[in-house]
């Protein structure tokens, strides 16, 4: 299996609008993070988990792969305002796309883009409500859906075989990380060094690795005070922060 790190950025990307590259090193090309969302390829098969708003230009730089389907993590923008790319991709190819997430966020797509799901486009769009917990198929590979809380809010982590990825998280329960053991190779977000309502930060994540001992942890949805260098110089062994682009064989 194969996972590509689409996007490895926070809500506001990197550069922000606002805040540039903050404490971060403008000169480091690996600072520069799109909105954060991965590509899985194993046999043949192409999984998206999430579209972020950067989506059309992630896939023409990892050459423009067949997607099968789309599993969301949850409905903020920054996860799903791309989601019209991979539905033109879908009508013009004249191809079903399934599209995978919790009830209450497909409907807050539906409420987004409306048009997306319109009548006509029903036979190109196939949409799939997920439980928490329970598992379901794409294809041949088994997905393993997990609460996350996340802030006021929540969101879905998922694991297919011996990965992970666990974004905007800021707690698990322990149904969620019973299903998490034995992960060899866990994406986990972490925009920062400071307490975050909605997401871990950096010493939290890192006791969360120590608690779920995988072999290698990628850290994504990283924001202005996690410079790429910076992380990689102080990180414990088998800790590492992702970048664009950044390819992951598993
Ligand atoms: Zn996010
Ligand atoms: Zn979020």
């Amino acid at each position: 299996m194969k996972v590509t790190i689409l996007g490895c950025g926070p809500s506001y990307g990197m550069p922000s609008l606002t805040r540039g590259f903050g404490p971060s090193d403008p000169n480091e090309p690996k600072n520069v993070r799109t909105r954060s969302d991965i590509l899985i390829e194993d046999k043949g098969v192409g999984i998206l988990i999430d579209t972020g708003p950067e989506i059309r230009e992630q896939l023409l730089r990892a050459g423009t792969p067949k997607i099968h389907a789309i599993l969301y993590t949850h409905a903020h923008y920054d996860h799903m305002g791309g989601a019209q790319d991979l539905r033109n991709v879908a009508i013009e190819k004249n191809e079903v796309l399934d599209i995978y997430g919790t009830p209450k966020d497909m409907l807050a797509l539906r409420r987004q883009m409306p048009y997306v799901f319109e009548p006509s486009h029903q036979k190109t769009l196939s949409l799939h409500y997920i439980k928490p917990y329970k598992s379901f198929k794409i294809k041949h590979l088994e997905i393993i859906p997990i609460f996350q809380h996340h802030g006021e809010s929540s969101s879905i982590g998922y694991r297919i075989g011996d990965f992970a990825y666990c974004t905007d998280v800021k707690k698990i329960d322990p149904e969620g990380w019973k299903l998490l053991k034995g992960v060899k190779t866990w994406v986990l977000g972490c925009v920062t060094t400071r307490v975050n309502a909605k997401h871990v930060h950096l010493p939290e994540a890192l006791k969360w690795v120590k608690k779920l001992k995988p072999e290698r942890t990628y850290l994504t949805h990283m924001g202005s005070k996690m410079d790429y260098k910076e992380l990689k110089k102080t990180l414990p062994k088998g800790v590492e922060p992702c970048y664009d682009g950044m390819v992951i064989k598993i």
